[in-house]
């Protein structure tokens, strides 16, 4: 018996005890100091650490990780495909740190044809998977009539094929749109705030610096109101997190996080393709946790608007058990793939309309680049030299292929998630009792 390559331990934040993660064995314990050293020591003698896996035979672990690795591949190809379509680069805001606002004009636009190609596509490429689609930019919804007709057809073709619509909006136009979206199968609509008036306002701007908070506010009230789910995003970095315990209160305020049909996420802003024009203000993913650690032990009323994930914590607590290992974390080309109103195929919305990125087309004709194809699908931690010998690998799953080739020059590289340090925080903060 050896304690198992896939124990993560580690001590709880501000606690004197000690915490044990395993996702092959699927178990998880806090433990007490005398635990924990017979652990770190490989003591048999205490039956629980044997019985959950911490410490194991390594030629039965070797197995089970094989087994599981199956069943997770298994697993896969059941799982749902969301299809992200790309109607237009273009956006009628400016804001402050938009990655895409280094992307050039293209002299295409979206056209009925190209529609239709994309639903035959989908439909003979994913036939039988479970799909739907998320409309994304740039802005898909904006106000120009050929556009919104345009966005119309893709509604009313999504609901022909029976598939459900997503859309990724800046929320500006959702009074205009909304009567396009009661006769769609809207599975939710993510809009954008990045705190309250001021502060949204000073980072989400129309092009010309007009404010945008009031009309964004009236969009979410009008979707909620028609029954149309909302996924609420705040952009965070150093210059608006400390705005997050407003913009939490204002959302209670509003009735908006007693709804069912309620739900928010927070982006951590980041470097991808375009330099941000002030890198002093960017998180770390390590960083915006501490600060929300910090954020919800001062200011609690934050949890009814959003539960940071803190890696598995979250589910941990919430499930009473641990996700299933994750031995891929990158989902591009397996249950992601992203269109655009070129033609052309992504692996993903990271990659989407980026020059060298391109897998194929799908209009004006369909051409396929097979090997590009096979080298995002052979991409997990069993193909990364450094994973494979990684005790966070089954959680963090080899982090973003995109980031990975941005930082290394290769796909086939880690981009590492800080799990341990946020397993020290999440445990505390949601097992502080
Ligand atoms: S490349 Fe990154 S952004 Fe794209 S699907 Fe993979 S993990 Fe997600
Ligand atoms: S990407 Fe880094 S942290 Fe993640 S599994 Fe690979 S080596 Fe471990």
């Amino acid at each position: 018996m050896q304690t198992s390559k896939y124990n993560i331990v580690s001590k709880v934040k501000d606690s004197e005890q000690w915490f044990v993660v395993n996702s092959l064995s699927g178990q998880a314990d806090i433990l007490d100091r005398a635990t924990y050293l017979q652990l770190q020591k490989g003591d048999e003698s205490n039956p629980e650490l044997v019985e959950n896996g911490y410490l194991v035979d390594p030629v039965q672990e070797k197995k089970l990780f094989h087994e599981k690795y199956l069943r997770f591949l298994d697993d896969r190809e059941k799982d749902e495909i969301q299809i992200f379509l790309v109607t237009n680069y273009s956006c009628n805001f400016d804001c402050s740190y938009c990655y895409q606002a280094g992307y050039e004009q293209l002299p295409f636009t979206l056209s009925k044809e190209l529609i239709d190609s994309f639903f035959e596509y989908i439909g003979n490429e994913f036939t039988g998977r479970r799909k739907y689609i998320t409309l994304f930019g740039g802005e898909p919804f904006l106000n120009a009539l050929r556009h919104k007709e345009n966005i119309g057809y893709i509604i009313q073709k999504a609901a022909e094929y029976n598939l459900e619509i997503a859309a990724v909006t800046n929320g500006y136009y959702l009074d205009e749109y909304i009567e396009l979206l009661k006769g769609g199968k809207i599975r939710e609509i993510q809009v954008t705030l990045d705190g309250t008036a001021g502060m949204h306002n000073k980072r989400r701007y129309l092009k010309g610096g007009d404010p945008t908070f009031d009309r964004i506010v009236h969009g979410v009230d009008l979707l909620l109101g028609n029954r149309i789910p909302v996924n609420l995003r705040m952009v965070v970095d150093k210059q608006n997190i400390g705005n997050l315990p407003d913009l939490a209160q204002f959302a209670i305020d509003k009735g908006w996080t007693a709804s069912s049909l309620f739900k928010t996420q927070l982006g951590r802003n980041y470097e991808l393709h375009e330099c941000q024009a002030n890198h002093s203000k960017l998180y770390s993913r390590l960083e915006l946790y501490q600060d929300l650690y910090d954020l919800l032990k001062k200011f609690p009323h934050i949890s009814q608007f959003h539960k940071p994930a803190f890696s598995v914590s979250k589910f941990l607590f919430e499930q009473g058990e641990l996700p299933a290992p994750l031995f891929d974390a990158c989902t591009g080309t397996k249950t992601e793939w992203a269109f655009d109103f070129t033609g052309n195929i992504y692996a993903c919305t990271a990659t989407v309309g980026k020059k060298g990125e391109s897998l194929g087309t799908f209009y004006p004709e369909v051409t396929k680049n097979i090997p590009a194809v096979e080298e995002w699908q052979d991409r997990d931690i069993l193909s990364i030299p450094k994973c494979q010998t990684c005790s966070v690998s089954l959680i963090c799953g080899g982090g973003c292929a995109s980031m990975a080739k941005n930082y290394n020059g290769t796909m086939n590289s880690p981009d590492c998630r800080p799990v341990t340090e946020l397993l020290e925080l999440g445990i505390a903060s949601y097992f502080n009792e």
